[in-house]
């Protein structure tokens, strides 16, 4: 069994900063306990790094980290924040779909689930979902507000 120590840092494979595996990811005045994903041994990315890759769902403002179960909803089909959070991402334009958390009570259905937060800033769509959200132009590019 691979041992795993949390209490040393470790140099992340792709941002190349030391790092801690598990620690609080800060974010929208929220706090999150992070375990960093660990691929071949080491993780692709420090805690301070996936920090920075948050982005907040627009229907409930929790944040959402790489890793995540994301939904796509339309902003006709859900109520927005009073203030739409400026850290939320739009999937698509042409229907509008925007990238939201599978938090309960903020994702309606599991079969909502559509995908998964990457590293990359745009989620993992899972192909069958293409059809079923009516996004008939691939690929779709993940745009900031
Ligand atoms: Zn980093
Ligand atoms: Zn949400």
């Amino acid at each position: 069994m691979l041992m795993i120590n949390f209490m040393k840092k470790v140099k992340a494979v792709h941002c190349g900063h030391k790092t801690y595996l598990s620690g609080e990811i800060i974010a929208f005045g929220q706090t999150r306990m992070f375990n960093l994903p660990i691929i071949g041994g080491e993780p692709g990315f420090c805690l301070d790094c996936y920090q920075k890759m948050a982005i907040q769902c627009p229907w409930c403002g929790q944040m959402i980290l790489p890793g995540d179960p994301i939904t796509l909803y339309k902003p006709e089909e859900k109520p927005v924040l009073l203030t739409f959070p400026e850290q939320s991402k739009i999937f698509s334009l042409i229907p509008t779909r925007l990238i939201g958390c599978g938090g309960k009570g903020c994702c309606e259905s599991k079969t909502d689930i559509v995908g998964i937060m990457s590293t990359k800033g745009v989620p993992h769509v899972s192909p069958g979902a293409y059809d079923f959200l009516e996004l008939n132009t691939i690929p779709h590019v993940a745009v900031s507000r």
